[in-house]
């Protein structure tokens, strides 16, 4: 019997890795290059870590996480999203005790036990950021203008950026009594979810996947029209310095985030094309969550792209690897300085194969196509004998002799240049 992958688990085969490897390393590169250092954060936490920051009414939190009891009876989490544990690692190792301003990234999978679908799995990569430690708004837009540059460096096709702020609990208090009551008037029509939710946690019914309870929610009162003075003047900041740095926005008042944390800011990254779950990156401000979870009173803001997400809004080219060369060797002399000048080669990073098992040409060319090689060094023992090696461009489909004593200078000249 054969045994399957589990279901809403991937493989990522090559060369999909690739692709996989060049978005994590424009990641890097893009977040290093705003002053952000990475942080590897366990995949393991206690269960009580994502009820007390994501919150309990949440799908996340009732239904989608993957919690057991380990060997030890301790309640256990399978990481549904990464800000808690990165929050958590902040105030456990005090990386605010010098200066609590610190730009942190993290890139790994988290797990939710969701319908799998399309752009969908429960085993789900992302790239996550944050920001400990500045409550000015031009962080917000700092980040948002972060995650657009990096949608756009990579390909991403269509991707709009949509803001809305979702106040702090001084003027979530008005807002969500009359949401209440807004909802208690609809009561009959909602679904089973919602009408529990609504004492506790009205907001909540915004994230209802119910068509029913969506059609109410339509005309539901605004957070957005609810702000107190300090959050309408925070977020007419933001608009403003997204303006100054040329980001294009649309404001989504409906946009409120399935996380209990945020306060102000929130985002989307959405493309057309991906359908109802049309989100690449979200993220928002968390000004309560480190001191919620036993930190000092130090305000976050960050986001997740979903890797997944953002590769089906990739063009689906391929990418091309570096260049490569395939060695082959004809005889035993041969394949034995085919062996040695190969490993000299892999040493300092060139691309470099051979065969093994002492075949016909004809299907070590096959091989060396398979390899993508741009490069295929035919040895002989004709050619051992004679000192020399001939050297195919498969690209250009021109070859040249090339004497052995200083092949591997020759090689990685023609290597280096990226067209020998
Ligand atoms: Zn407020
Ligand atoms: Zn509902």
């Amino acid at each position: 019997m054969e045994i399957k992958a589990i279901r809403g688990f991937s493989d990522i085969l090559p060369p999909a890795t690739r692709r996989w490897r060049m978005l994590e390393e424009r990641a890097r590169e893009v977040l290093e290059g705003f002053g952000f250092s990475e942080i590897r954060v366990p995949i393991l936490e206690k269960a009580e870590l994502f009820s007390r920051s994501i919150g309990t009414e949440t799908d996340i939190v009732e239904k989608e996480m993957y919690t057991f009891e380990d060997r030890g009876g301790d309640l256990i989490t399978m990481r549904p999203e990464a800000t808690a544990s990165i929050v958590r690692a902040y105030i456990e190792h005090k990386m605010y005790a010098a200066d609590p301003m610190a730009k942190l990234y993290s890139i790994g999978p988290m797990f939710r036990h969701e319908r799998p679908q399309k752009g969908r799995y429960r085993q789900f990569h992302q790239i996550n950021v944050e920001v400990f430690g500045i409550s000015h708004p031009m962080i917000d837009a700092e980040v948002m203008a972060i995650v657009m540059h990096y949608v756009s460096l990579v390909g991403a096709a269509g991707c709009r950026l949509q803001v809305n702020s979702l106040g702090c609990p001084r003027c979530r208090l008005p807002y969500t009594k009359n949401l209440r009551a807004f909802l208690s008037d609809h009561l009959p029509h909602l679904c089973e979810d919602c009408r529990r939710r609504m004492e506790r946690n009205p907001l909540r019914a915004f994230d209802c996947k119910v068509q029913g309870c969506q059609d109410i929610m339509s005309e539901a009162p605004l957070v957005s029209d609810y702000l107190c003075t300090e959050c309408a003047d925070h977020f007419a900041a933001v608009r403003n310095y997204l303006e100054a740095l040329g980001i294009a926005y649309e404001p989504n008042p409906r946009m409120v985030r399935g996380l209990d944390y945020y306060t102000k800011t929130a985002f989307e990254v959405v493309a057309g094309g991906l359908g109802a779950q049309n989100a690449v990156a979200a993220g928002g401000r968390y000004d309560h969550l480190v001191a919620a979870l036993g930190g000092p009173d130090i305000p976050g803001i960050g986001f997740a792209i979903g890797i997944e997400r953002l590769l089906l809004v990739l063009p689906d080219e391929s990418l091309p690897p570096g260049p490569s060369l395939f060695i082959a060797a004809l005889g035993e002399g041969p394949q034995r300085e085919a062996f040695s000048l190969s490993y000299k080669l892999n040493q300092v990073g060139a691309r470099t194969m051979i065969d093994y098992e002492g075949r016909s040409l004809k299907a070590q060319m096959r091989r060396a196509d398979k390899f993508g090689a741009h490069y295929v060094l035919i040895i002989g023992e004709d050619e051992q004998r004679s000192g020399k090696a001939i050297l195919r461009d498969m690209k250009e489909k021109k070859q040249e002799e090339i004497p052995l004593p200083s092949i591997f200078e020759e090689i990685m000249r023609r290597m280096g240049e990226g067209s020998p």
